[in-house]
C-alpha cells in the first residue's frame, strides 16, 4: 500500500467489517450505521445481537477461509473480541485495513506477552511468574501466595482463575487448571478497580475518556461509576498510563486498559487490557460528548479521535441473566420509569446466569447519587 492510500480516510458509505456480533458488535453497528457506513458481520450464531442490524451478514466460523474473503473486501475490518484468530487478522491485512493490528490482538490474548508489553511500557504490574510445568511451582512461587493463579489464554470474567494461599493449594489449583499455562499474580491489596478507554489513531493522536470506577460482583463487572472517586492527579495518571501503553503498541483503535489502585499510598498498576471498546466503557453511549463505539468507527476509518469530553456524571449498571424470572422477562418499568436512566437491551434470546444481556445507566448531579439510584432500580428489577 502507497502511503498516500494508508493515509486515506473512509467515508460513508463505505462497508465496514467487524469480527464478531455480541453486544460489542451490536453497539459498533449502530454508530457505524448511524455515521452512514455499511457494516459486514462475520458471525457464526445467527441469533447474536448485532445480525439483525448488519447490511450483510456472514454466517460462518470466525476463520472461515471464505467468509474472511468476503470481509478482506470491506474498506476497514475490526474485531469486537479478542479472541479472534491473530492470523486471520494479519491475513486480512495483506487486503485491506485493519485495526487493531494482528500483532496487538495477539498480545492482549496472553497474560505473559499481555505482561511483557505492560513491562516494555516502562508500567507496573503485580509481581507474578508464569508457570508452564509443574516444577516451575517453587520458592519463587511462594513469595507470591496469597496470590491468584490465572490461565494465560482465553479467560473473562473471572473464569480461569483460581485464588491460593498455600504451595499446596497452588499445586491443587494448577491441577485443576489442567496444568496448561498459567500466571501467578501476588494477591494486591485492592483500594479501587478502573478502567481507561483511549482512542488511538494512525497517525498517533489519541483521546481518553474519562476513568470509570468498577465495581465487580461475582467477578463480573456490575457498577461503572463516571467520574471516579479518586484524586485528578492519579485519573491523570492512569490516562498517561493508557497512552504510553497504546504508545509503545503502536496501537490503532480502541483500547481498554484496566488498572488496580494498590495500598494506603493508593499505587497505580496494570491488570490487563483488551483491544477492543470495553463493558465499562458503555456509559459513553450516554454521558460523553462521543462513544467508544464511534471511536472504534473513526479509527478504523483514519478520521481523528473525536471528543471524549464528560457531560454529566454517570454509574453504568450491568443486566445479568441472573435478573430472569423462570417465565417471561423482567419487569422493566422502574428503568424505563425514570427520566434520567437509558436502558439498553442487547436482544439475546437465552438467559443465563452471568450472561450479559443489557445495562443501563443514570446521568446526575453527582456519581453517589447515580451509583446510589443505579443500585435501588437493579434491586427493584430483581425477581
Ligand atoms: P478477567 O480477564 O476475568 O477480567 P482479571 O485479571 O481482570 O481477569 O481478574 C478479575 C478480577 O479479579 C479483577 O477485576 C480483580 O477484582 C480480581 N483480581 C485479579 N487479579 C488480582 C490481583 N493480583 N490482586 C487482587 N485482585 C485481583
Ligand atoms: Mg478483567
Amino acid at each position: 500500500m502507497t502511503d498516500l492510500q494508508a493515509s486515506k480516510v473512509i467515508l460513508p458509505p463505505a462497508m465496514l467489517g467487524i469480527i464478531g456480533g455480541g453486544q460489542l458488535g451490536l453497539l459498533f453497528t449502530i454508530a457505524a450505521r448511524q455515521m452512514g457506513y455499511r457494516v459486514m458481520v462475520l458471525e457464526p450464531d445467527a441469533q447474536a445481537p448485532a445480525v439483525s442490524l448488519a447490511d450483510v451478514h456472514l454466517c460462518a466460523a470466525y476463520d472461515d477461509q471464505n467468509a474472511l474473503q468476503q470481509l478482506a473486501g470491506c474498506a476497514a475490518v475490526t474485531t469486537e473480541f479478542e479472541n479472534v484468530s491473530a492470523d486471520s487478522m494479519r491475513w486480512l491485512a495483506q487486503h485491506t485495513h485493519v485495526a487493531p493490528s494482528g500483532d496487538c490482538v495477539a498480545i492482549t490474548q496472553d497474560r505473559e506477552t499481555e505482561k511483557t508489553w505492560i513491562q516494555a511500557a516502562g508500567l507496573p504490574t503485580a509481581p507474578y511468574q508464569v508457570i508452564r510445568q509443574e516444577a516451575d511451582i517453587n520458592q519463587h512461587s511462594l513469595t507470591l501466595l496469597p496470590g491468584i493463579l490465572k490461565t494465560a489464554t482465553l479467560g473473562y470474567d473471572g473464569k480461569g482463575q483460581i485464588r491460593v494461599n498455600t504451595l499446596a493449594e497452588l499445586h491443587q489449583a494448577y491441577a485443576t487448571l489442567k496444568q496448561t499455562r498459567c500466571v501467578l499474580e501476588k494477591m494486591q491489596d485492592l483500594k479501587a478497580e478502573i478502567s481507561v478507554i483511549i482512542a488511538r489513531a494512525q497517525n498517533g493522536a489519541s483521546a481518553c475518556f474519562p476513568i470509570a470506577e468498577n465495581q465487580h460482583q461475582q467477578g463480573i463487572l456490575a457498577y461503572s461509576i463516571v467520574p471516579a472517586r479518586l484524586p485528578a492527579s492519579l485519573q491523570i495518571q492512569a490516562q498517561q498510563m493508557a497512552t504510553k501503553l497504546a504508545q509503545t503498541l503502536n496501537y490503532v483503535g480502541v483500547l481498554a486498559v484496566e488498572l488496580f489502585v494498590v495500598g494506603q499510598e493508593h499505587r497505580l498498576i496494570v491488570n490487563e487490557m483488551a483491544p477492543r471498546p470495553h463493558n465499562s466503557g458503555h456509559y459513553t453511549l450516554d454521558a460523553c460528548q462521543s462513544d467508544q463505539f464511534q471511536q472504534q468507527v473513526r479509527m478504523m476509518c483514519r478520521l481523528p479521535p473525536a471528543s471524549t469530553q464528560l457531560l454529566r456524571p454517570c454509574c453504568m449498571a450491568n443486566i445479568l441473566g441472573d435478573l430472569w424470572p423462570a417465565e417471561g422477562q423482567p419487569d422493566w418499568r422502574p428503568v424505563l420509569q425514570q427520566p434520567d436512566a437509558h436502558l439498553y437491551l442487547y436482544g439475546k434470546k437465552t438467559a443465563r446466569t452471568g450472561r450479559k444481556m443489557g445495562h443501563f445507566t443514570i446521568l446526575a448531579e453527582e456519581p453517589e447519587i447515580a451509583l446510589h439510584l443505579a443500585r435501588h432500580i437493579h434491586t427493584q428489577l430483581n425477581p
